[in-house]
């Protein structure tokens, strides 16, 4: 990190150089009140610069604090944003394609966190797409993750919308957390029984029940875990399969994306197969949930857990939350293979 006077710069190209860097460095910009300069945004990806997604994730991020934004057009590369004051409120955001919500909400929720008040978020946009947080993962997962350290938040699927029609929405109530505790996440506990949620839109039923039996021949669960959820309120078709591993502290959810040209018993395989590496490693923070929780607990009371080893996307958000705050993460290889990470909070 350089700073120019107050100017946070960030390379948009470092690490994975994909949208993370943008929205990490957009949320701590807007909950520390300091400017920033992303260049070079997206640069690691095939088509660089900003997609519909990351512009509503600008915009958003602008309009909870009133800041002044240059560079939010499709396609840009460079963003820089002077925030202003964190303000509470009702908030509408549209993402204007099948790019993600709760990317969204990802960029505008750590500061919300930090306001003088309450905010309500209607946020419109895909709400199960593959490569971001479903519904069903920030419900079950992020969210009760959050409330242990005293964020309360309240999680509302509208409608359901699947990549690649998107047309969904996301109803988000937050509260203002004013005594946030250290996370301490080192065990996830007395393991609770599994089920698998089949989401389907327009789909014929024999897809879930393929992708059901293919589950069912890694995991041999009994039929009575499974539910099959149909959605007649999608605009478009789409599916998929949600792996919930609650434990006494913790539950952790594992998601496959049906798509087009992808055979039903890849996609619960693949589920399934995520889901018993989950068990079988015991560490109670999955790769997913691990890099979403380093901003949320940087800017809160911080904390540790154990997680698998850092993939690409942790380490690229540990350094980013870095460049604005040193020293913020540590992220720690133990013999055994796990993943200490300690976040030291503000
Ligand atoms: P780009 O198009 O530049 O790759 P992006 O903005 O679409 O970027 P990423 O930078 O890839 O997004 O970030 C994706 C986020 O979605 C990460 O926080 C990651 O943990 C999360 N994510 C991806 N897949 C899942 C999943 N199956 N369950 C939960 N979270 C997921």
């Amino acid at each position: 990190m350089k700073r120019v006077g107050e100017l946070v710069q960030v390379d948009g190209a470092a690490g994975e150089g994909g949208g993370q860097v943008l929205r990490t460095s957009l949320s701590l910009a807007v909950a520390l009140g300091v400017p920033v300069h992303v260049e070079r945004v997206r640069a690691g990806r095939a088509k660089p610069g900003l997609l519909r997604q990351h512009l509503a994730a600008v915009r958003a991020a602008s309009a909870i604090c009133d800041g002044e934004v240059l560079g939010a057009e499709l396609g840009s590369t460079s963003v820089e944003l002077r925030p202003g004051r964190v303000t509470a409120g009702d908030h509408h955001f549209a993402v204007g394609s099948a790019g993600s919500a709760a990317l969204v909400l990802q960029t505008v929720l750590a500061p919300l966190l930090l306001a003088d008040g309450p905010s309500t978020l209607v946020i419109e946009g895909g709400t199960h797409n593959p490569m971001a947080p479903t519904f069903e993962f920030l419900q079950a997962s992020f969210l009760p993750v959050l409330e242990r350290v005293g964020a309360a938040v309240e999680l509302e699927l509208v409608r359901p919308g699947f990549f690649p029609a998107g047309g969904g929405a996301l109803r988000v109530a937050i509260e203002p957390c004013r005594s946030p505790r250290a996370l301490e996440l080192l065990q996830a506990g007395a393991p609770g029984a599994g089920r698998v949620a089949i989401h389907l839109a327009h789909l014929p039923e024999s897809v879930a029940e393929r992708e059901w039996r293919a589950v069912q021949r890694v995991l041999h669960w009994a039929s009575e875990r499974c539910e099959i959820v149909h959605h007649e309120n999608s605009v478009g078709p789409g599916n998929t399969v949600s792996i919930h591993l609650p434990a006494e502290h913790v539950t952790a959810v594992m998601t496959g994306f049906g798509a087009r040209g992808r055979s039903s018993e890849s996609v619960g395989r693949g589920a399934a197969r995520s889901a018993q590496r989950h068990l079988a490693s015991g560490f109670p923070v999955d790769a997913h949930l691990c890099d979403q929780l380093l901003l949320p607990l940087a800017l809160l009371a911080g904390g540790e857990f154990l997680t698998h080893a850092p993939t690409p996307h942790t380490l690229t958000n540990a350094e980013t939350i870095e460049r604005f705050m040193p020293g913020a993460v540590e992220l720690e290889t133990l013999p055994s293979g796990a993943c200490h990470v300690h976040v030291r909070g503000r």
